[in-house]
């Protein structure tokens, strides 16, 4: 299973998401109103740190939830097989 998670990073000037940046992320620039962030992916990340907590959280839940269905689907199979025999 998949445990990326993608958050969008908006530039904390203008609120746009479109940016450039070089090969490692260790420099960004917002395309729009071109503020530069020498700190990289990791300045950005840290104007960014509420919308990434929350997808976290999001994604920390939606996890939960599948882990729950899976449960009672194999529960309720359970109880079929044994009401079948
Ligand atoms: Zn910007």
């Amino acid at each position: 299973m998949s445990t990326e998670i993608n958050v969008t990073l908006y530039c904390p000037i203008c609120g746009q998401s479109d940016f450039e940046c070089n090969d490692n992320k260790s420099y960004v620039k917002c395309n729009n109103c071109e503020r530069e962030f020498h700190g990289g992916i990791d300045e950005l990340a840290e104007f960014n740190h509420a919308e990434i907590e929350n997808e976290v959280q999001k994604y920390g839940q939606a996890l939960l939830d599948d882990f729950a269905k899976n449960l009672e689907r194999k529960f309720k199979n359970n109880i079929h097989l044994k009401f079948k025999k």
